[in-house]
């Protein structure tokens, strides 16, 4: 059989009801076929519990009443899982887009299949190292690519499009041979189980770095905020200068950057973003908020 001749290579964004993972309420695919993009959909999800954050409204627009006729996620991700199994996913953030695929499986009791992923917020960051931004909205307008920012359907394709102009600065225009990670399958967590201890050569590095991440976000009203998390005693510490941060709550800011949700973010250290959110997978729930400086 020809190398990967059946294996679709497709780009996905998701978007989220709320702050949970397993929250997806839309999702975007654009299909890449011999150096272009050949095929676009976009569905909206209703999710479990119908529980739809003002935040997450704000960003993409998807109201309660926009998806309560909808099918759930089985039903609506049940016709793109054979392009999935064994293809190549491209997201912007894949962790983020990833992480969704398989926590909202994992609450259907769903397994996750088999892929190989690519980032192209990684990928643009190398390959563009000189543009002004690496969230999608900033490295599209770099690259010419036109789109409606926050649609699902349309932020698949910019991705698409700019792991094309990425792969054809590289390679000639495969996308399949741009940095890949493989993942594996994997079943659906038990309930309740504890999240994984920190690797200790992680919580090194961490300590080498200070234990410490400081991100420039915009508010709603435009305002900038200071959001810091630092390990301390093995704990996640959060703060955040905004009016709820200040009164020690889990804002807005602090869970959008633990979400992976890099939109906000004024600072220049995306990789910043994941690492937050390693710390707070392997620091688990434990979390506190401390009033900021
Ligand atoms: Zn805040």
């Amino acid at each position: 059989m020809d190398d990967g001749a059946a294996m679709s290579v497709v780009a996905i964004d998701f978007e989220t009801a709320n702050e949970s993972r397993a929250s997806a309420c839309a999702i975007g695919l654009a299909w890449i076929e011999a150096g272009r993009v050949t095929r676009r959909e976009h569905r909206l999800i209703r999710p479990a519990g119908m529980r739809f954050s003002p935040w997450n409204v704000r960003i993409h627009g998807i109201r309660p009443q926009d998806v309560a006729a909808c099918g759930e996620f089985p039903e609506v991700i049940a016709e793109f899982l054979g392009d999935i199994e064994g293809g190549t996913v491209l997201a912007h953030n894949a962790a983020f887009d990833v992480s969704v695929l398989r926590q909202t499986l994992a609450a259907y009791g769903m397994r996750l299949p088999a892929f190989s992923s690519i980032c192209t917020l990684a990928v643009a960051r190398r390959t563009w190292p000189q543009a002004p931004g690496f969230d999608l909205a900033s490295i599209a307008r770099h690259l010419g690519i036109r789109f409606r920012h926050h649609d699902a359907g349309e932020d698949a394709f910019a991705c698409a499009e700019v792991a094309l102009a990425a792969a054809r600065l590289a390679n000639g225009g495969d996308v399949r041979r741009l940095d890949r990670r493989d993942i594996l399958p994997q079943a659906a967590p038990p309930v309740g189980a504890a999240p994984p201890r920190p690797p200790r050569h992680q919580a090194a590095a961490g300590r080498d770095r200070g234990d410490s991440l400081r991100f420039t976000v915009r508010g709603s009203t435009g305002h900038h905020y200071e959001v810091v998390g630092e390990i301390r005693g093995g704990a996640l510490v959060t703060s955040c200068t905004c009016a709820a941060g200040r009164n020690r709550l889990r804002c807005k800011h602090i869970l959008g950057l633990f979400d992976g949700c890099i939109d906000a973010l004024l600072s220049d250290n995306v990789a910043d973003v994941e690492r937050l959110h390693r710390w707070r997978l392997t620091c688990g729930p434990a979390a506190m908020v401390r009033p900021a400086r």
